[in-house]
């Protein structure tokens, strides 16, 4: 993915960073506990699982060539 992001709520522009909710560690202990509960907690993982801002972790960032990220990137200061 070679495309930047826009964060409305900081400004921050450039490549967003995932976020998995949960643990590996707990996804482990359940999934030796049984297979439903292991499988439920991988499927809520994966389900919660979003790219949001390196920066403050807002999960709403947009895409910079959209009009809401073209907006944010003006805005910026020119550097770098
Ligand atoms: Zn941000």
């Amino acid at each position: 993915m070679s495309q930047n992001y826009a964060c409305p709520n900081c400004g921050f522009v450039g490549k967003p960073r995932r976020y998995t909710k949960g643990s590996l560690g707990w996804e482990i202990v359940l999934w030796v506990l049984g297979i439903l509960p292991g499988l439920f907690y991988s499927v809520w993982r994966i389900s919660t699982r979003y790219e949001g801002c390196p920066k403050c972790q807002y999960p709403y960032i947009v895409p910079e060539d959209s009009p809401e990220g073209q907006e944010i990137f003006k805005k910026q200061p020119a550097s770098s």
